[in-house]
């Protein structure tokens, strides 16, 4: 057996720059699973965030609002644990696969080939084939072009994101937005932190100096409190495109897509991988019945019920990030009445609310 893996495993995707921010549903569903509870022990509980414009901060206090938390956990830690608790599990996991493909999904001899990372090429027969090979999915075109729906809209902007040796300039996420564009202020670790600042798609992010970042996201957060970032090396610096995409349905005879395979959202709302443990657990109830019981009444209804909650995901997803981002073209008009939409929302209790509802997880958990 391979010994259990450590952060420095070259099987952990080191290069993902991604996910840190798991609603309460999630963390329940990795304690729940027995996957185990690193998520509660090195994990942060973030009990709210920031909102800022104009220069000011205000928070949205989701413990007083909605009585919930979110935790603040690297999705690379989340890896680890999946694949201890696989291997410790006795599951049988294949790293570095290529050349994957998806035979006869509508048939009874559903399968899928592959070349394994020593050369080898194996075939897999399965009833039940899950697609959750991420946004640039090969499982998705398994699914004919006539038979599958693709929502999708793309952005004019990208984040430029770092990742630093610093200690946080903030106890918890600060979503900012300023004249210059958006910036969020993010956690890691008590020494490593975690900042993007809205961009140019095309943007070079190795053109980029140190101090000229630097400079960018302090004058996002520029503010009559002196908010002030706690500079460091930067160690990663990268542009990241992000668009909104819905494959609708998400099965299709024996495949079921599940995670970034069957949907993306833009990160702003912190949604993605909480939405790809969410279809998880519809898939995971679905499965379990229908092996337990033989009744498939659970899968055939599976795309409809992780649509739903994915749908409500894209929206909360896209009013962040349209009420947070500038576009380069927008007129005085629009950029005040941004400013009018954070003050509404901050300034009501039922529109922090519903802020709090929809980031921490909502009622759906
Ligand atoms: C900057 C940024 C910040 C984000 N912040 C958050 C956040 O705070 N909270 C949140 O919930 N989400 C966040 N997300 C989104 C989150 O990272 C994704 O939604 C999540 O990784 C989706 O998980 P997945 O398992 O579906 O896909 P992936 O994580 O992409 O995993 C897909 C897997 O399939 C494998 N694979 C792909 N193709 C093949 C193939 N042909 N054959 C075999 N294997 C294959 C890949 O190697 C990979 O292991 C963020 C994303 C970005 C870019």
């Amino acid at each position: 057996m391979r010994a259990p893996l450590e952060e420095s495993d070259d099987r952990i995707p080191h290069d993902r720059h991604r996910a840190g921010i798991l609603e309460h549903g999630s963390v329940k569903l990795l304690t729940d699973s027995g996957v185990n509870g690193r998520v509660l022990s090195e994990g942060h509980r973030h009990d709210g965030i920031d909102l800022r414009f104009d220069g000011r901060s205000h928070r949205i206090d989701f413990q007083d609002l909605v009585g919930e938390s979110v935790w603040l956990y690297p999705q690379n830690e989340v890896f680890v644990d999946l694949a201890a608790a696989r291997e410790r599990d006795g599951g049988d996991v294949r790293y570095g696969v290529r050349d994957t493909e998806v035979l006869d999904v509508t048939t009874d001899t559903s399968k899928i080939r592959v070349t394994e990372a020593d050369g080898t090429e194996i075939e897999i027969h399965c009833r039940i084939l899950v697609g959750a090979d991420g946004s640039q999915s090969i499982c998705r075109k398994a699914i004919p072009a006539d038979v599958r729906t693709d929502h999708f809209i793309e952005y004019p902007f990208a984040w430029f994101g770092i990742l630093t040796e610093a200690p946080p300039s903030a106890p918890e996420l600060i979503y900012a937005r300023s004249e210059y564009g958006f910036a969020l202020i993010s956690q890691r670790s008590e020494t490593v932190q975690r900042m993007y600042f809205q961009c140019d798609p095309a943007e070079d992010a190795s053109s980029w100096s140190e101090e000229r970042i630097w400079d960018e996201l302090q004058r996002r957060v520029d503010g009559l409190d002196g908010l002030e970032l706690k500079r460091g090396r930067i160690f990663e610096q990268m542009v990241l495109p992000f668009r909104s995409y819905v494959c609708e349905p998400m099965r299709h005879g024996n495949l079921f897509l599940a995670g970034d395979a069957g949907h993306t959202v833009p990160p702003t709302g912190a949604k993605g991988l909480n939405l790809a443990l969410a279809d998880v657990r519809v898939l995971f109830r679905a499965l379990d019945s229908f092996f337990s019981t033989g009744s498939g009444a659970l899968l055939d209804a599976y795309s409809d019920t992780a649509l739903q909650r994915v749908w409500k995901a894209q929206n909360f997803s896209y009013w962040m990030t349209s009420m947070l981002h500038t576009r380069s073209d927008a007129t005085s008009f629009e950029r005040r009445r941004a400013l009018g939409e954070l003050a509404a929302v901050t300034g009501s209790r039922y529109g922090r609310q519903y802020l709090a509802e929809a980031y921490t997880g909502g009622p759906d958990n």
